[in-house]
């Protein structure tokens, strides 16, 4: 047995550290209480309101709303992370419509020529709107996916520079639920914008994607009011999806398949028996897509970037991001798209999260960037620009938290839960790729005691988790999470106001976010990226 005394010593540092915890595990408490609902409300009152015309992406009044944002960085002392000592990184955005008649896809299979027919047989997939015309032998590249941790290989070695490439939409055994690509659940692999970014890269003069065999079964959400209708497509100037990009009919897919004395059907079904991918060179059939556009026009785009930067002179290198995205829909057809929910209240999110770390003089280890976001309306443009002109390396990115619709009560008809039992629940999505952040954010949530629900890492009809800024960092494998409150009759109508938010829960959220923000922040733990997917945690209800 230790003498008392030796046991004393040997108890001191111990006792000292736990002490040293609580009191900044109580430092942090005390913060999460500076976040109050009348500074949310604040916050998307004025972002949501008729002046701000719906922040559309580029728009006055979308710089006014980034103004407001980089103003509050500013009175908070956080280091501006834009361009030339500003919180704004610059972009070009580019609006156009598309001009049909001089958009087309012909082919010739064995000597014959054909031509399709713009919504019938071919559509439009979001692209670059650059005008093009690309010709080139037809590649088939099955599924055009390359997931070496699923030992899955679409491309090979198979050469597509300057062919036309012929993909099947989502991914092998995607309605199997012993596949092995996380089930039934769509990896970031399935998804096509991800797809084309992969083959641009390789090469490839443009890209054929054949429409999914079976339609998803997804319950349809009623809207309120109308959505908007109508108006140009918006773009990034520059690489971003720069190839000519079309949705396929599957009868034209085994017309340019013809030749090879397959079909989209045997192809596809023979794939998802062997898992074995055999790109191939269809002999005698060659496309040629050409896409136009009228009424082009530039305009300027932002992120708005701010950096609390660590305190310990080690871990700060290391970041931790939390995002948001400042646009929304703007104005269609005599409609104001308010967009409170959407993501007037992701950006009172962060801001809350900024304000209750500098006033709660917090200063965690790592480094802190804040991010919001342009464009995530228009397919997570600034989130793409951002994540190819990244201010702090990638390689030290611990992990990023984005928030997307964190005000409401969720109430979609693919979920069976009443809206009512939906008061106290926030969804977290993506932590099937990082099970280690689930357990922070788990962990911190014992204080404020919300309904996290994880339903979308088993299935996700409405395939939510595909569906903003976060989304890029998965294909980067850096551990993401993203908190939401979920789909609602007023989604994308102009009765998404801020009357309309539950104050009190989306309180609770953002503390919730702080809470996990400042651990992550102060911990030497690394998230690891599961490329696989995590099993799936059984849940306790
Ligand atoms: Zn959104």
């Amino acid at each position: 047995m230790l003498r008392t005394s030796a046991l004393l010593l040997l108890l001191l540092p111990a006792t000292y550290l736990a002490a040293q915890n609580a009191g900044s595990a109580g430092k942090a408490a005390q913060a999460a209480s500076l976040i109050q609902p009348a500074d949310i409300k604040a916050d998307i009152s004025f972002l949501a309101s008729d002046d701000l015309a719906g922040r559309n992406a580029g728009s006055r009044e979308d710089h006014i709303a980034t103004d407001y944002i980089a103003s509050e960085f500013l009175r908070l002392g956080l280091k501006p992370m834009g361009d030339n000592g500003t919180y704004f990184q610059n972009m070009e955005l580019v609006t156009a419509n598309l001009d049909a008649e001089h958009t087309s896809l012909t082919a010739t299979v064995n000597g014959t020529e054909h031509r399709y027919t713009l919504n019938q047989d071919f559509q439009w997939a979001r692209q670059s709107l650059r005008p093009a015309r690309v010709c080139g032998p037809i590649v088939f590249a099955g599924y055009g996916i390359s997931a070496p941790e699923f030992s899955y290989d679409d491309l090979g070695d198979a050469n597509v520079k300057g062919k036309v490439v012929l993909v099947f939409m989502r991914e092998p055994q995607a309605n199997d639920s012993a596949s092995k690509f996380m089930g039934t659940l769509d990896t970031y692999h399935a998804f096509y914008w991800h797809k084309i970014e992969a083959l641009r890269k390789r090469g490839a003069a443009g890209v054929l994607v054949v429409q999914d065999r079976v339609p998803r079964d997804v319950k349809p959400i009623p809207p309120t009011s109308p959505r908007p209708t109508g108006g140009p497509s918006y773009a990034l100037a520059g690489e971003m999806w720069d190839i000519p990009v079309f949705l396929i009919k599957r009868d034209v897919a085994d017309q340019l398949l013809a030749p090879s004395g397959k079909t989209s059907e045997s192809l596809q079904a023979e794939i998802d028996r062997t898992l074995q991918p055999h790109p191939f060179e269809v002999p005698q059939s060659s496309a040629c897509l050409a896409k136009s556009f009228t009424g082009t026009e530039t305009h300027k785009g932002r992120n708005v970037i701010a950096l609390l930067e660590g305190s310990d002179p080690k871990l700060k290198e290391q970041t931790v991001i939390l995002t948001a995205h400042h646009d929304h829909m703007g104005t269609a057809n005599g409609h104001i798209y308010y967009g409170a929910d959407d993501d007037a209240s992701g950006i009172a999110g962060i801001l809350g999260v900024a304000r209750a770390l500098v006033k709660g003089n917090i200063h965690p280890k790592r480094s802190i960037l804040f991010i919001a976001y342009e464009g995530e309306e228009r397919i997570f443009l600034g989130s793409y620009f951002y994540v190819t002109h990244p201010v702090v390396p990638l390689s030290q990115t611990v992990a990023t938290l984005n928030l997307d619709m964190i005000g409401r009560d969720e109430d979609d008809a693919n979920w069976p839960t009443p809206t009512d039992r939906n008061v106290n629940m926030v969804n977290v999505l993506g932590t099937r790729y990082n099970p280690a952040l689930r357990k922070i954010i788990d962990r911190e949530n014992k204080a404020e005691g919300l309904k996290l629900d994880y339903k979308m890492d088993r299935v996700d009809p409405d395939s939510l988790w595909s569906r903003s800024d976060h989304f890029w960092f998965a294909t980067l494998h850096i551990p993401q999470v993203e908190f939401q409150t979920g789909l609602h009759p007023d989604y994308h109508t102009d009765n998404d106001t801020w009357q309309r938010i539950n104050y009190p829960k989306t309180t609770k959220i953002v503390r919730l976010v702080f809470r996990s923000v400042v651990d992550l922040a102060n911990s030497g733990e690394t998230i690891a990226f599961v490329p696989t997917g995590a099993p799936l945690v059984k849940e306790a209800n």
